[in-house]
Parts: structure tokens; C-alpha cells; sequence
């Protein structure tokens, strides 16, 4: 139970797994917490106790802590596979442009939209588009925890203004932003989190990006985090373009799936599991040639879990720019629908050897594709002993 006192409110923050939303910075009614960066390149809140008035709001909206109550919450899962028909669309999205299809009916209405885009230095932030110029700019997966710095206010702020808005990100970004938008507000806002795998540090996609850049002596003129259009949906390369000419590799796709520059949080989220905190859920459609032949031609199937009331009434509104299948919930699920990863062993040496001896010598011990230690292997077995015994 959370009690009124300053020591309480700092200690929380420390003892519980941050996932570094920046919700409770922007909530926090004396601006009385910054968001500073740790040595892995992540934020985490830092407290100013002579502003912190211990009112707990920071508490309040925390999404590690809080879920807040949902009416209409399905008991379980609507799911769909899902293609957009405008294939210039499905070229330009990650899996099959849902995203595209809900935020088009979004803006048609004069809505807001709110989603991860690319800065000019290629930093992940998230950003507002009131257009589809701008709301292009989200399409694609960002591959590492973006900035959310100032987001929610003005989330709030519009829908004080009666805008329509829709909002994607994380799991833990979404609930952030339902646990800090009043309820009387929520009638106008549609969540659309998307399935993740886990948040990469920002600090070691900066450290790849100048490595890059000497190793190709130029400038970075354009980041591809996942190039489907000249791999095809189902295969992962980075294609990173210098001085306009594109250098494919996949050092970065390696230490995202090696789990050694993941959040330490995300092995710990609440939301790797069908309790979907957003009205809508999209995903790329893992198996999907298991569960509806021929509908796969490897330029991105896209899987919607349809959460409540409100994502049906949205899923409904763009059925005319999609084809979709209605498919089992069972028979989509990916291992972040089921549950956390395990940690791996070596993440801890992985920062080690990079604090140690830099960058490219822990690239190259951890840029290529790890097969599973006995250790991690060993791991594995016990847990599913454990749970099998559950
Ligand atoms: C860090 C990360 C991990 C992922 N892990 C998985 C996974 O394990 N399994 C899986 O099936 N899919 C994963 N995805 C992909 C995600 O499911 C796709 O974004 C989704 O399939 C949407 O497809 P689309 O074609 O409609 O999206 P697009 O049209 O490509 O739109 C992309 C959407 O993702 C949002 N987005 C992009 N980057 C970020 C970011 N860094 N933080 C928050 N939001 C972002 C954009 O705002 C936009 O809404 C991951 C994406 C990210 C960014």
C-alpha cells in the first residue's frame, strides 16, 4: 500500500522495474521528476524532493504498477489476419499497414494521431501528426525504445479539445496513457498497442549508427530498421544508408534477438500475455501459413486483436481498405503473447566488455547470432519444469 512520504515515493521508483514511458514526469503536477539517462543508455525517473509535494500521482499512472479497470474488455481476444489492400501501403508498413488502415479513418475524421517516428539525428521519439505526411513518418518498426517526452500532456490537452486521437505504442506506453487520461475523456481516444519483443537502449543505436558512419567514412543519410522491400517481409536486415549509398547488416538485428541490449524491465512486462492493455492490438502475423493457406506472399501479414467495444467499432469503420480473415486466437500465438523471455546470462558481459573495451569488440562477440548456453538452456528446463508443476 502506498504511503504519503517522500522516502516512499524514491524508493518505489528504484525498487520497482521502470519501463521508462516518462508518463509519471509528465503527469507529476510540480515538474518535480526529469527523465535522466543511466549508464545503459536508459531513462529513468529522477526525483527533486524539494518539489515533490508526495501527492502519488507518479504512482497513480505508473503502467508497472496499475491497470486500470476496462467495461467493455473482451474476455478474451477478437483475432484477425490482416492485409492492406493498397499495396503501396503494405510496402511502406512493417507487417500488413493496419496501422495504416485505423489512423486513415482517424484523420478522415480530423483526428490525431500519435505514434514513434525517426528525428532528424534518427533518435526514436514519439511524435503528433494531424496529417498523413507526417503520419507516414511512423510507419515502419523502430527497433529501440522511443522518447515520450511530453507526450501525454498533450494527448490530454487534445482531448480536451474534443479531437478524436489515436495512440500507438508499447504495451507499457499505452497503459501509460490510459492510466493518465481522465475517464470522462477516453470516450474519444482509441489505444492501438503494438506486440514487442522488448525496447533496445538508445545509447547502443547511437553507438551502431557512428560506428557505421566511420566504418563507411560518410554520413547517415537514411535508416532502414527492418528492409522489407528488398528481403521480404519474414527475413530481418538493417539497411543503413551512407552518403545514399546502402550498407546492409545485420550486427543491430543480432543484438536485438541476442536479448543483450534490451531494457532490463522488459524481461519483467506485464504485458507479454493476452491482458492486452490497448482497445486494438497489431502484430506481425507469425505462422500464418499454419493458419490461413496462401494468404502469405511475404510482403506482411499483419495480426489485429480486437480487445473491446471500441476497437470493434474501428476495426469496422476501415474493413473496406483491408482484406481479412477472422482466425482462431489460439493458433496466433507468439512467444511475447505468452510470456516473458528469461534473461539471458551474458547481457551482463556483454555491458561489461562494452564499458571495458568499447563498442566493436562487443560486436564482435555479440553481433552475431548467439546459439542458447547450457546455462540459458538449463534455465529454460527448470522453468518450464516449474510451470508445467503450476
Ligand atoms: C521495439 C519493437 C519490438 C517489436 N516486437 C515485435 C514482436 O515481438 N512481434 C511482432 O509480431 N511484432 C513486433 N514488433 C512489430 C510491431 O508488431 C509492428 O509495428 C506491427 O506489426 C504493426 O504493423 P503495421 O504494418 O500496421 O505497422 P506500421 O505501419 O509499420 O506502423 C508501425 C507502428 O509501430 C509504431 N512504432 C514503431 N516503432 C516504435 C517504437 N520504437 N516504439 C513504439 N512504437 C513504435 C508506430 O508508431 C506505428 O504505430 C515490434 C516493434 C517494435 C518497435
Amino acid at each position: 500500500m502506498y504511503k504519503k512520504n517522500k522516502k516512499n515515493v524514491s524508493h518505489d521508483f528504484k525498487l520497482y522495474k521502470c519501463c521508462g514511458c516518462e508518463i509519471c514526469a509528465d503527469a507529476c503536477p510540480t515538474k518535480a521528476i526529469v527523465m535522466k539517462e543511466n549508464k545503459e543508455g536508459f531513462k529513468y525517473p529522477s526525483i527533486d524532493n524539494d518539489k515533490c509535494i508526495n501527492c502519488g500521482k507518479c504512482l497513480k499512472v505508473c503502467p508497472m504498477r496499475n491497470s486500470t479497470f476496462r467495461v467493455q474488455k473482451y474476455e478474451k481476444p477478437i483475432a484477425f489476419a490482416v492485409k492492406h489492400k493498397n499495396e503501396d501501403d503494405r510496402s511502406e508498413s512493417r507487417s500488413g499497414g493496419i496501422f495504416t488502415a485505423l489512423s486513415d479513418v482517424v484523420l478522415n475524421n480530423n483526428g490525431v494521431i500519435y505514434g514513434c517516428i525517426l528525428n532528424e539525428k534518427f533518435e526514436a521519439i514519439h511524435f503528433r501528426a494531424d496529417n498523413k505526411e507526417i503520419r507516414n513518418l511512423m510507419r515502419g518498426s523502430k527497433y529501440v525504445q522511443s522518447s515520450m517526452k511530453g507526450i501525454a500532456n498533450q494527448v490530454v490537452e487534445d482531448l480536451k479539445n474534443d479531437k478524436v486521437v489515436m495512440f500507438t505504442g508499447t504495451g507499457c506506453q499505452v497503459q501509460g496513457i490510459r492510466q493518465v487520461v481522465p475517464i470522462n475523456l477516453q470516450k474519444n481516444l482509441l489505444l492501438v498497442d503494438i506486440v514487442c519483443h522488448g525496447v533496445p537502449s538508445p545509447k547502443i543505436w547511437r553507438e551502431y549508427l557512428q560506428y557505421m558512419s566511420k566504418k563507411y567514412n560518410g554520413k547517415i543519410t537514411a535508416v532502414d530498421f527492418r528492409n522489407k522491400k528488398d528481403y521480404g517481409w519474414k527475413d530481418h536486415v538493417e539497411t543503413i544508408e551512407i552518403n545514399g549509398t546502402k550498407h546492409d547488416s545485420k550486427v543491430y538485428t543480432n543484438l536485438f534477438y541476442n536479448h543483450v541490449i534490451i531494457r532490463p524491465s522488459c524481461f519483467k512486462c506485464p504485458y507479454k500475455n493476452l491482458n492486452r492493455p490497448g482497445d486494438i492490438t497489431i502484430a506481425d502475423f507469425w505462422g500464418i501459413d499454419d493458419v490461413v493457406s496462401g494468404f502469405n506472399d511475404n510482403k506482411g501479414v499483419s495480426l489485429v486483436l480486437i480487445n473491446d467495444n471500441i476497437g470493434k467499432e474501428y476495426f469496422e469503420k476501415q474493413k473496406n481498405d483491408i482484406i481479412f480473415k477472422s482466425v482462431e486466437l489460439e493458433k496466433t500465438l507468439q512467444p511475447p503473447l505468452k510470456g516473458n523471455f528469461i534473461e539471458p546470462s551474458n547481457r551482463k558481459k556483454f555491458w561489461h566488455i562494452y564499458y571495458t573495451k568499447g563498442f566493436e569488440k562487443a560486436i564482435e562477440l555479440y553481433g552475431v547470432i548467439r546459439k542458447a548456453s547450457i546455462e540459458d538452456k538449463f534455465r529454460r528446463k527448470v522453468k518450464n519444469l516449474t510451470n508445467k508443476r503450476k
